[in-house]
């Protein structure tokens, strides 16, 4: 306890880089565990990166950071079997500076984003997995990795270990992960020339897309598919809620491979190499089942605590932003000199202020109206798709027939329903 650090912070990805760099610059003792090999090393995401958020945080970063593609389109896309439609919408504002987003990759992000807490005064250290919390007197007081020296204390231990947070489970903040609360996505990095993504996205030279694939890309369930283009490489992925796999007892490895194959992705990935292969979770509990957010000791930020935007594809920013909102409550506490959770609650006032709750409570109930509706991303993708093929096709049916069976196709769907989805979804996002 005499070599006691002001805090230590669990995990070096983006929540926990953020938060050591920002306790760090107002001068705290602060050490960063991590179990990978390296900051990035074992860490996962598609990735798109908005520009503002991360400029609010890391001034200047575009002049520095490992960035790929700026982003200039966004593609929602609808799989059935055999079909897909879909809207895009591309604007030059987002194809010239400032950018909207680019895309990312994880593992050079990272170990660049360390070096921003590292340049402020944290120090961190890898290949050190954390197996349990030090308490006294009912507080959290340091760290444990089993080892018989092993043991770290501080003032106050920032958990920023991700998803499924075990150690905020042994901080008794959260009960265990529900399987309604995470997403299992599986993801490959797929190796492609430049002129390659470039001719079969459409894009002009250094530019990049986003594609996000619903229905069949995730065999129907809650979830979508992705692909992102890097500068020469594509990141491909789909995934589900972990409730809906179990159940159904797909393998999200096997989707994958489906929606790969599927002939209307095939085309755009065609020869590409697997560099890369991954699967992971994502929280996707959302504001509803957030875990209690700090102890005596103790704050959860990040992943671990849940704060994931699945619509608008946010973790890492919110990530980041929670981790400054954990150091600057941290801070507070440290000149008073006083870590109970009374006045770490400080970090759920900042939050509460913050456009992640904010966001994380517009969006509460998506999960739930989705995830009560599996039809959704079923039947209205495939009456689309039957509509439009009506609608296409030319073979001498006359137009008022046409539209009688495109409105019949529409009829299949009791109006009960029809009107239960449209005002459900509404709903959910007011
Ligand atoms: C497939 C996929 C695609 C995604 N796409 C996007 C996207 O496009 N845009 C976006 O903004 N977000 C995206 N996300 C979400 C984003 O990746 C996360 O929200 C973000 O990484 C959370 O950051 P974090 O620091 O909280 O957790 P993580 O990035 O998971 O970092 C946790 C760190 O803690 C370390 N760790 C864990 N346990 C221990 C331990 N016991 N001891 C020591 N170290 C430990 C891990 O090794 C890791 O480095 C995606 C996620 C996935 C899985």
């Amino acid at each position: 306890m005499e070599d006691k650090l002001d805090a230590i912070v669990v995990g070096a990805g983006p929540a926990g880089v953020s938060a050591a760099r920002e306790l760090a610059t107002a001068g705290l003792a602060t050490v960063v565990l991590e179990r990978g090999a390296f900051p990035g090393s074992k860490n996962v995401w598609g990735g798109i990166l908005y520009r503002t958020p991360t400029e609010a945080l890391l001034p200047g970063f575009e002049a520095e950071a490992p960035l790929e593609r700026p982003i200039i389109e966004q593609r929602y896309i609808l799989l059935t079997d055999d079909a897909m439609l879909g809207a895009t919408y591309r604007t030059q504002r987002f194809a010239e500076p400032p950018y909207n987003a680019y895309s990312v990759l994880r593992s050079p992000w990272d170990r660049w984003h360390a070096t921003t807490a590292e340049a402020a005064g944290a120090e961190i250290y890898s290949e050190i997995t954390v197996t349990d919390l030090l308490w006294r007197d009912g507080a959290v007081v340091g760290v444990t990795t089993g080892e018989p020296d092993g043991e770290l204390f501080a003032d106050v231990v920032v958990l920023a270990d991700g998803a499924n947070s075990l150690l905020a489970q042994r901080a008794g903040l959260h009960k265990e992960w529900e399987p309604i609360e995470q997403a299992l996505v599986a993801k490959e990095l797929i190796a492609l020339p430049a002129e390659k993504i470039e001719d079969r996205f459409g894009l002009p030279t250094g530019l990049g897309t986003a594609l996000e694939i619903f229905g069949e890309s995730t065999s129907g369930l809650l979830g979508y598919g992705f692909i992102y283009t890097n500068n020469e490489s594509l990141a491909i992925g789909t995934g589900a809620l972990l409730e809906d796999l179990i159940r159904t007892g797909i393998n999200v490895n096997d989707m994958l491979d489906r929606f790969k194959r599927h002939p209307a992705i095939a085309p755009l990935i065609a020869g590409a190499e697997t560099v890369e292969y991954s699967a992971h979770l994502i929280p996707e509990g959302g504001y509803n089942r957030l875990p209690r957010l700090y102890a005596d000791g103790v704050v959860l930020v990040g992943d671990a605590a849940g704060f994931v935007n699945p619509l608008n594809r946010e973790g890492v920013n919110l990530a980041m932003l929670s981790g400054k909102l954990a150091a600057q409550a941290i801070v507070e506490a440290n000149a008073r000199g006083n870590f109970s959770a009374a006045t770490l609650s400080r970090y759920r006032e900042l939050l509460d202020e913050s456009t992640i709750m904010h966001d994380l409570y517009k969006i509460r109930n998506v999960t739930d109206f989705a995830h009560q509706r599996p039809h959704l991303l079923r039947d209205y993708p495939r009456l689309l798709s039957e509509a439009a093929r009506e609608y296409l096709t030319v073979d001498g049916t006359p137009k008022k027939l046409k539209q009688r069976k495109i409105a019949s196709l529409v009829r299949g769907i009791p109006k009960r329903q029809l009107l239960s989805d449209a005002v459900g979804a509404v709903r959910s996002m007011i």
